[in-house]
């Protein structure tokens, strides 16, 4: 009996090419992001987009663009989104004072607490910019640093096209950088979403800095 339980246990920790959990279609996941928002053009369009490609995404909110548009934040809460911590007032906060890191990363927090009645786990530095004392401020604040693996540079209004195979150069468990605020991303949703589940990869949730089953 014991020998078929460890026999059992080596052919369950053998690890499959596909997850365990992995819905039918998906040998593995890919995180789009969209950092920025919200913005009262885009926000909305995007998440509709999103929505008809059965895609959710994790959208890394600027707390004063969160406080501007409540009803933004909670859109994007309500259609299934995941929301992240984008800082205060997006600064380079490997320039800022200790005082101001903690503040920048806090009230963030207790904006999108206070407007969606969650508490966000996610926390991205703006512009990637970070050090040991960014990362620890935001642990101590209870947050995961995300980075990404692709970079669409879609900030610098490339066609849609560029963002689409940018997007989808992303592998298993990948991050993918995009913005709130730019129609050629709205645009590039159905089709960025179509060519990762060309590969057998479907849109999932960031945990433990990579992406994995929503
Ligand atoms: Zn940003």
């Amino acid at each position: 009996m014991l020998l078929r339980t460890l026999l059992v246990s080596a052919v369950l920790f053998v690890a499959p090419a596909v997850p365990a959990n992995a819905a039918p279609g998906c040998s593995g996941y890919v995180a789009l992001t969209y950092d920025d928002g919200p913005y009262a053009q885009f926000t909305r369009p995007l998440l509709a987009a999103l929505r008809s490609a059965r895609a959710r995404a994790t959208f890394f909110d600027i707390g004063t663009r969160a406080k501007e548009h409540p009803d933004l934040v909670r859109a994007t809460a309500r259609a299934g989104m995941w929301l992240g911590n984008h800082t205060w007032s997006h600064p380079f906060l490997t320039r800022a004072t200790p005082d101001e890191l903690s503040k920048e990363i806090a009230s963030t927090q207790d904006e999108l607490r206070r407007i969606t009645g969650r508490v966000p786990t996610l926390f991205r530095p703006p512009y990637g910019d970070t050090n040991a004392a960014v990362a620890a401020e935001a642990r101590r604040q209870g947050l995961d640093q995300v980075l990404w693996t692709v970079d669409t540079r879609d900030w610098t209004s490339p066609p849609t096209e560029e963002i689409v195979r940018s997007a989808t150069s992303a592998t298993a468990g990948g991050i993918v950088l995009m913005h709130d605020g730019y129609q050629n991303t709205v645009d590039a949703v159905p089709l960025v979403v179509q060519g990762l589940r060309a590969k057998g990869l479907c849109p999932g949730r960031i945990s433990g800095g990579r992406a994995v089953a929503p």
